[in-house]
């Protein structure tokens, strides 16, 4: 129900001489009715973005708009936090422990002063829908971190905003409450056909809710994008790594009449050449996710795809159980790569390794 832009934002906190810029040129837009993620590291500035669009911090420098209506320029804020119609879930959910749950999720419809009877009527509604309506009359230290959660979004969804913001609202829920929160927390967004933006340092709080993601470092926007691009095509090694698990290795390319080799220690890699391509002859930092690796067992598996091509064969290191399958870490040259096995392998023996060569990442060499 809005769309946000924001414009070359700065954050300094501090005094003079002691200054820090938390945010430096922050500029992105959120479509009406979308769900857009932020991740980045702690201390990135996630918290300081939400509370910029909140209105509870003000941009030193920048401007911020709601719709086309500026809400923030150049250190003033210009629409008040209370005509922002923001809804926020924080990462401890701050609920009021001396009140109820009902008197939680009632607090910011009292400050609008609603009638009791409407206040009724609307956390009768959000009740049902988040499946809490046996917990309104307990406390919040009476009901499990999964009910509280859903307290924490019901009052941030009271007084119907048009848009939500959720500042790392699973990280105290345990890892198997998570993926139902998370599937909630769409549901409503879809339901209420809001605006929300989630922040995180998880990207699979990331991955699993927002169409479009803004990775950010130390204040800096580094990449925005649909998660899979981010995926797929990080900016550099440092989103690459802060998405998941990935094989960084040392290497360079060159051509060879239609195709761009990839070395790597006494490795090969033939790739399809790619129209960006400009620079053939350098050194790279070669970017592999397990996933997209196959030992020569599972590589038949794989429905024969075309795309995997013979990387080397390897010493094996280590085989070591984590998460359904095997991690196989192997010796390349002076480097390791951990390639994902659906059976273990014997420390030892040597094993061909299979990738998909449209998968490899190629970064600058660090
Ligand atoms: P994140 O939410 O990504 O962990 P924050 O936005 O909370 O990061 O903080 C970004 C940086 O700004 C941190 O280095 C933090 O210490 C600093 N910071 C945040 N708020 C303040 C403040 N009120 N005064 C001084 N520094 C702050
Ligand atoms: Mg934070």
């Amino acid at each position: 129900m809005v769309r946000i832009r924001l414009e070359h934002i700065d954050k300094v906190f501090g005094k003079k001489g002691r200054e820090f810029k938390a945010l430096d040129d922050i500029s992105f837009e959120i479509e009406d009715n979308s769900f857009f993620g932020i991740l980045g590291a702690s201390g990135a500035g996630k918290t300081t973005i939400m509370r910029i669009i909140a209105g509870l911090e003000t941009p030193t420098r920048g401007a911020i708009y709601f719709n086309d209506q500026v809400a923030a320029s150049d250190g003033k804020d210009i629409i008040p936090v209370e005509d922002r119609n923001v809804g926020m879930v924080f990462q401890n959910w701050a609920l009021y422990p001396h009140m109820t749950n009902y008197e939680n999720i009632a607090f910011p419809l009292k400050s609008k002063h609603w009638s009791p009877e409407d206040i009724h009527r609307r956390i009768t509604e959000l009740a049902r829908v988040l499946e809490i309506s046996e917990t309104l009359e307990k406390r919040p230290g009476e009901i499990s971190g999964g009910q509280q959660q859903r307290v924490a979004l019901a009052r941030a969804l009271a007084k119907n905003p048009s848009l939500l913001l959720l500042d790392e609202p699973f990280s105290n829920l345990d890892a198997n409450r998570r993926d139902d929160a998370r599937s909630l927390v769409r549901r409503v967004q879809e339901e209420y056909g809001i605006t929300a933006v989630i922040v995180s340092h998880d990207p699979s709080d990331i991955f699993s809710l927002a169409r479009k993601v803004a990775v950010i470092h130390s204040g800096r926007l580094i990449q925005i994008d649909t998660p899979g691009e981010i995926y797929d095509r990080p900016r550099n090694v440092r989103v690459a790594g802060s998405l998941g698990e990935i094989n960084l290795l040392r290497g360079s390319t060159s051509l060879d009449g239609e195709r761009l080799v990839i070395r790597v220690a006494d490795a090969r890699i033939p790739v399809p050449v790619a129209a960006s391509d400009e620079t053939w002859d350098r050194e790279v930092t070669v970017g592999i996710r397990p996933e997209d690796l196959a030992t020569e067992n599972d590589v038949t598996n794989l429905g024969g795809s075309s795309e995997m091509v013979k990387f080397g064969t390897f010493e094996v290191d280590a085989s070591n159980y984590v998460h359904g399958s095997f991690v196989v870490s192997m010796k390349v040259g002076e480097e390791r790569l951990n390639v994902l096995s659906r059976l273990p392998v014997s420390p030892g023996s040597r094993l061909t390794v299979y990738v998909n060569a449209s998968k490899i990442k190629l970064f600058d060499a660090q």
